[in-house]
């Protein structure tokens, strides 16, 4: 039995995209249940467009999405004299050639064929001249001059290309560089992919690809080509959609668990299940399933599924990313509740975790109250929130329990419904009108924090010591 072995092999020529994710995410699901190897390669060869922030974005996403590979990341760039060898034996063997055709023949060659309205292609001058040119040279791939490459796509089926559509490509540039395709093929056959992975932008890349590993005498891998990701208009996914890159949907307060699950999802499904551990999506993942359609991304599914983490995802490992959107907001969280009680209180009303973090500042924070929201504290509710004080400041324990008989007890008391002294308690103790339950609030908060914001606003309200305030207005 093959030892399966798949590879994500990006460009660094941006962020770790969504698509990216997913393709990463397929191959690393596939080696992990197979109990295989997946391998980080980074396909760095083209040095304009390649840069060590998106090799650095590449390898922080994986990260953050938690996608350990087993071997590398290898740099295509540390491999040029792997390239090299596997040229000079290639012109050796006489699966390629050296190609002295200047710019200006082919240029013109192309022109002539645009003409015709044939497709442009190298007519194989020098393939055909067996002798040495002079100047200097490309080297381009002998690519068979007929016959059909065939192969059984895993995802799209049977596929088959005429070797008459594909010219000789150029494996070599003037300067000696390798080229993209040619790179590929190497580093597959030289790791020993069994499994090839990735999105369908590369499927006229196959045939060639083939070409060229059986000529080096290789067996080519399986291939499995996912469709591309369309925006909620049906048109490919990009930035105009919204975010695309992993690390923003981590700005943007997302789980890794739940992108994951949902990318998983997008273009790929085990019945009608939408909510995957990843040792079910282990389990069940099979190359076999993916869609053959394109899948179109749709923002509030994910945060139905960001918020079914946050929920309930293990305290512990929620508590570390919303620790992360607090020190971006820069929230000084040593002092004051324990996140995972911050975060079992907000979890129910909050989408993201960086909602969850914007909404969770008072718990950490003084708060101002504004003059607009200071209009709650009506004349005739501030002797119920001086005596409220008064009794809170008396608890000796300081529970959910004990704060609610407060607070039911004095509102009672003032003939008040609960609500009605709730939310200008709230209001004073976190600054605005929307919170968690007040005395789950209040218990977060910590006693000693609601005197002092109670205490602010009895000053504000220029009120005596003691309970009784009748009469005196704000
Ligand atoms: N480097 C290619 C890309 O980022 C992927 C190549 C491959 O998977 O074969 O699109």
């Amino acid at each position: 039995m093959t030892i399966v072995r798949t590879r994500f092999a990006p460009s660094p020529t941006g962020y770790l995209h969504i698509g990216g994710a997913r393709t990463a995410l397929y191959c690393w699901l596939y080696a992990r249940k197979t109990r295989g190897t997946f391998i980080l390669r980074i396909e760095d060869t083209d040095l304009e467009r390649s840069t060590p922030e998106s090799v650095q974005a590449i390898l922080d996403g994986m990260d953050w999405l938690n996608l350990n590979y087993d071997e590398g990341p290898f740099y295509q760039t540390r491999r040029f004299d792997r390239y090299r060898e596997v040229i000079a034996q290639m012109l050796e063997s006489g699966t390629a050639y050296r190609c002295y055709c200047s710019k200006e023949r082919l240029e013109l060659l192309r022109e002539e064929q645009m003409a015709r309205k044939e497709k442009p292609r190298y007519d194989g001058l020098c393939r055909n001249r067996g002798i040495a040119g002079e100047g200097s040279y490309v080297v381009r791939f002998k690519n068979p001059l007929e016959g059909v490459v065939e192969f059984d796509d895993q995802v799209r089926g049977r596929l088959a290309f005429s070797n008459a559509e594909l010219d000789d490509l150029i494996i070599a540039r003037s300067d000696g560089t390798p080229t993209y395709n040619f790179t590929v093929v190497v580093d597959d056959w030289d790791m020993n992919i069994t499994h090839v992975i990735r999105g369908d932008d590369h499927i006229n890349n196959t045939p060639r690809q083939i070409n060229i590993l059986r000529a080096l005498g290789a067996t080519p891998p399986l291939y499995a080509h996912v469709p591309m990701i369309l925006g909620g208009d049906g048109k490919r996914l990009s930035k105009r959609h919204g975010a695309v890159s992993v690390l923003q949907y981590r700005e943007e307060g997302f789980l890794p668990e739940a992108l994951l699950n949902y990318l998983a999802r997008l273009g790929w499904s085990h019945g009608d299940q939408e909510i995957f551990s990843m040792s079910e999506l282990i389990e069940y993942f099979d190359i076999k399933d993916i869609n053959r359609a394109p899948a179109a991304f749709n923002q509030d599914k994910l945060v139905w599924l960001n918020q079914h983490y946050m929920k309930t995802g293990d305290p512990e490992h929620v508590a570390k990313e919303f620790a992360w959107h607090m020190e971006k907001l820069g929230i000084d969280t040593r002092n004051g509740p324990e996140l995972t009680e911050v975060i079992k209180a907000q979890a129910e009303r909050t989408k993201t975790l960086r909602e969850m973090a914007e909404r969770s500042r008072y718990f950490y924070e003084p708060v101002q109250v504004s003059d607009e929201m200071k209009s709650h504290f009506t004349p005739e509710l501030i002797p119920a929130l001086m005596m409220l004080r008064e009794r809170l400041a008396q608890l000796d324990v300081w529970t959910r329990e004990s704060v609610h008989e407060v607070l039911a007890s004095t509102a009672e008391i003032h003939g008040l419904k609960l609500g009605k002294l709730a939310q200008p308690v709230r209001i004073a103790v976190t600054g605005g009108t929307v919170s968690p339950p007040i005395d789950i609030t209040m218990v977060l908060i910590g006693q000693k924090r609601v005197l002092e914001r109670l205490e602010i606003l009895r000053s504000q309200a220029n009120m005596p010591d003691g309970v009784e305030g009748e009469g005196n207005a704000l």
